[in-house]
């Protein structure tokens, strides 16, 4: 018989985590405002809200915590870290971040201008916040079948290299780069191709273009290139990152994902006098070149990171986890973006819930549902995400609505996702009852989903 998959770790720590009643779900979701953001953890017993800083770190990543030196200038950690970036994605000039949006703030303080058409694949919610900010336009190539959930494509993650280069025909003058994100989260994490990146970086060159990678969760996407790209099998997830990696002339990584820190993240370039221009941003938003915002230890738990999160072993047990869930949902008949993701179950709430409209946010209310039923939180990427179009001040529905369900990095077993499943079913089970979507109370202008205040309708 051959062995049955288990994980590639043993457990050494533990924390308690409780579970709560109806009656008191119903409360607490209230006094939240109907905000999954704005509740405590402690009123949540599976939390899939993201898996961003959610990690479990290991004994080594501890252990470099214990070794990482606290000198405000040039500290060893610093070096440690550069070491590690360098040898995983090949870049040699570097600059630390407190988190993956810090990168984004000082890289685009140097390269966003008013204006601007910043086109790639879906771009993150940070990101597009960002570029919006500056007043400049994020406009989303992703391929079509990204939007049909019941296509099984292997890499929804890739931009139309038509629609793409249609942008750079038309104004290529008003694009400062392009932007791939690894993978493409907004789209159900699913993996870009190293063929597609190998296209982009070809008609970036043609147009004379700098290509940008959000790599948040580049191995991730590394492990799908070599399960999925016939050439890349005996390929290691290391040579592969490092491909990945040399078709971008500037990569912003947000540690909290594939490195598995709780904190921190990086801008890493090529060019000299990028660099410099970035150290004076960096200096006025996050801290000394050295240090940008992070402490010496965090650092080194980085550097140790992006070791361990480009281990086979390690992404093999990580992604089949999340493939677990999904395919227990879709033993239920759930309706879920397909093929699943590196990081994240999907759920098609437009598909889940039917009778419901648009206007009433059906991924919102889906989510609130789950909450009631289990107290599992996971997060709404729909309507209340897009925010509102920055010029006529009306809601953006995208067309996919989603019920995310993120999987915090070797945390969780599968009988806990065993309970997910359930209480997802459950919900699905009683989906023709729920007929009451929510609307909005108050919002922010911009990235309004982590603050906004609902009701019911
Ligand atoms: C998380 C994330 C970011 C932003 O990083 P933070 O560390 O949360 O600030 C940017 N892009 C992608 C693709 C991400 O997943």
């Amino acid at each position: 018989m051959e062995l049955p998959f288990s994980e590639s770790y043993r457990i050494k720590m533990v924390e308690t985590i409780r579970k709560s009643n109806l009656e008191e779900r119903q409360k607490w979701i209230k006094d939240a405002k109907y905000n999954l953001f704005l509740l405590k953890s402690e009123q949540v017993f599976i939390d899939l809200l993201t898996d961003s800083g959610t990690g479990a770190m290991s004994d080594k990543q501890w252990s470099e915590m214990m070794l990482g030196d606290e000198s405000y200038a040039g500290a060893s950690s610093y070096y440690k870290m550069k070491e590690a970036i360098f040898n995983i994605t090949g870049f040699d000039y570097f600059l630390p971040t407190h988190q993956g949006r810090a990168a984004e703030n000082v890289l685009f303080s140097v390269l966003v201008k008013e204006g601007n058409l910043v086109p790639g694949n879906s771009h993150f919610d940070t990101t597009k916040g960002h570029i919006e900010f500056r007043k400049a336009f994020a406009i989303d190539c992703t391929i079509d079948e990204a939007f049909d959930t019941t296509c099984n494509h292997p890499f929804k993650g890739n931009v139309d290299l038509e629609k793409l280069e249609d942008v750079l025909k038309k104004s290529a003058d008003k694009v400062p780069f392009i932007i791939m994100t690894l993978t493409n989260n907004s789209a159900g994490g699913q993996p870009v191709s190293m063929e597609n990146l190998r296209m982009v970086r070809q008609i970036a060159d043609r147009y004379g273009k700098i290509v940008l990678f959000d790599s948040a969760r580049f191995a991730e996407n590394a492990y799908f290139i070599k399960l999925r790209e016939e050439k890349y099998k005996d390929v290691s997830i290391r040579a592969i990152a490092l491909e990945i990696f040399s078709y971008a002339d500037i990569i912003t990584m947000s540690s909290k994902k594939d490195a598995i820190v709780n904190i921190g993240g990086f801008i890493g370039m090529r060019d000299d006098e990028l660099f410099r221009q970035c150290c004076m941003f960096n200096i006025m938003f996050e801290g000394y070149i050295t240090y940008g915002g992070l402490a010496g230890r965090d650092m080194n738990a980085i550097a140790q990171g992006l070791y361990e999160g480009t281990d086979f072993e390690y992404l093999n047990t990580r992604v089949k986890q999340v493939e677990y869930l999904g395919n227990r949902l879709m033993e239920f008949g759930i309706p879920i973006q397909q093929p699943i993701g590196g990081h994240a179950v999907f759920v098609d709430a437009k598909r889940f819930l039917p009778g419901l409209k648009k206007e009433e946010f059906q991924a919102q209310t889906l989510a609130i549902q789950l909450y009631l039923e289990s107290g599992v939180r996971g997060v709404e990427i729909g309507a209340l995400m897009a925010d509102r179009d920055p010029i006529t001040r009306e809601n953006r529905y995208p067309k996919l609505e989603f019920l995310r369900l993120a999987i915090p990095r070797r945390v969780y077993t599968n009988n806990h996702m065993d309970v997910v499943a359930v209480a997802l079913k459950n919900v699905f089970d009683r989906r023709n009852e729920l007929t009451r979507g929510m609307r909005i109370i108050r919002e922010a202008p911009i990235m309004r989903h982590f603050t906004i205040e609902l009701d019911l309708v």
